[in-house]
């Protein structure tokens, strides 16, 4: 398989790398400690067309794929990992999922204002009850004339506080586990929505993580985006993209801590020279390059599939995982050549080290995601 990148990806890339730099990286370290909503930075992406890079361009996207939203999304996380999860749930859940699924009518509704960012978009699939176990999750759509009316709370919902538009899973069989679950698109703005807790946390914390209530509100029929009872397989082949949105947020990540720890260990001296002469240190170094290239290519790899329309879920899968493990380790050698340093606000690692650990757990845990690629494994 080719990984030679098109000029459209190359100058993606360029773009958002120059707009992670210039734009989203000076004020990373003060929101991260205000938890404060990136929403400049959002509506520049969307100014930038950085919001619609998986939407067609009859519906106003800029009509590329999965590698170029790799790409864009590794410069934009090696910056600001809030940032990259913000764009990574807007473009390759909310978006993708509506692009893939939808009817005509939706797409025409709702594709055009997510492709330029006047709409942020938001995915609602688990609940306190249900996380890695999907196929018990409780909130319901009850049928009432040509609409459903949905009842119950959604957990850890990316945006849910500042999004238009949320992607909605929901129970329409009691009784039917996994097949009982069909796949809505909800405005905000209808009544019956509220927003809950806003969660807390140890890391990407602009990013904002809400409990999403849902009190009768009604959706109506032409708002679902698969057949009644049909909404689970919805909800994974999105997640299979999804994961290759939370790779690229790893390898960004990774690349991130890399350059950091170059500067600083031929910054910092002790015996007498740059700590960088020591070999220890240059070990860790390489070793933190092995594993970049390597997540760079798992990464291609499962775009490169999915932009071919082939089966991808185990290569995202793999990928995901291999990056968000790599993406751990790396932040841990990154904080121990900075020593003390790394291991205080002042430098950039100590956010590193927070980020990397929500990349093993959000859009299938390393645990879930062996399953997926056992099961694969089996299949054949
Ligand atoms: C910051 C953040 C943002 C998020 N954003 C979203 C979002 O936008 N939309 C959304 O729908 N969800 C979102 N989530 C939820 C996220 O996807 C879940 O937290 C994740 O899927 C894990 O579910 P859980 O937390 O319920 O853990 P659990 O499923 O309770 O798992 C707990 C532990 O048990 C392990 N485990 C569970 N089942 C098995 C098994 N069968 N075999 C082996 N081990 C197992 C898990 O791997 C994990 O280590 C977000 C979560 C966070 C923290």
């Amino acid at each position: 398989m080719g990984f030679e990148l098109t000029e459209d990806e190359l100058a993606i890339r360029d773009l958002a790398r120059d707009f992670a730099r210039g734009e989203v990286a000076p004020g990373a370290a003060e929101r991260d400690k205000k938890e404060e909503f990136p929403a400049d930075a959002v509506r520049k992406a969307g100014e930038l067309g950085l919001m619609g890079l998986l939407i067609p361009e009859e519906y106003g996207g800029a009509g590329l794929g999965n590698r170029a939203l790799s790409l864009a999304l590794v410069e934009i996380n090696r910056v600001d990992a809030s940032v990259g999860v913000t764009l990574s749930v807007h473009n390759s859940l909310a978006s993708s999922c509506i692009n893939a699924w939808g009817s005509e009518d939706l797409k025409r509704r709702y594709l055009p204002k997510l492709a330029s960012g006047e709409w942020l978009g938001a995915y609602a699939l688990s609940e306190a009850g249900s996380g890695s176990d999907p196929g018990s999750l409780v909130c319901k759509a009850e049928t009432d004339g040509d609409a459903f009316v949905i009842t119950g709370s959604k957990a850890w919902i990316t945006s849910g506080d500042h999004a238009d538009v949320i992607v909605l899973f929901a129970r329409t069989d009691p009784d039917a586990g996994k097949h009982g679950i069909t796949a809505f698109v909800v405005e905000t703005s209808w009544e019956g929505f509220s927003v809950g807790k806003k969660e807390l946390k140890l890391g990407i914390r602009s990013s904002s993580t809400v409990t999403a209530n849902f009190d009768g509100l009604r959706v109506p029929r032409a708002n679902m985006l698969s057949d009644v009872n049909e909404g689970i397989k919805v909800a994974l082949h999105t997640l299979d993209g999804g994961r290759i949105g939370i790779a690229s947020q790893a390898l960004g990540i990774m690349e991130a801590c890399l350059e950091a720890s170059i500067a600083y260990a031929k910054e910092r001296q002790q015996f007498g020279k740059p700590i960088a002469k020591f070999q220890p240190i240059q070990w860790k170094l390489a070793e933190m390059e092995i594993r970049i290239q390597a997540a760079r290519l798992l990464t291609l790899k499962a775009a490169t599939l999915k932009d071919q329309g082939k089966s991808h879920s185990s290569e995202a899968a793999v990928a995901k995982l291999y990056a968000s493990r790599a993406a751990n380790w790396c932040a841990t050698q990154a904080v121990q050549i900075h020593g003390g340093a790394g291991y205080c606000t002042d430098f950039p690692v100590e956010r590193y080290f927070r980020d990397a650990r929500i990349t093993e757990i959000y859009e299938g845990t390393t645990e879930i995601l062996k399953l997926v690629i056992a099961r694969s494994l089996l299949r054949k």
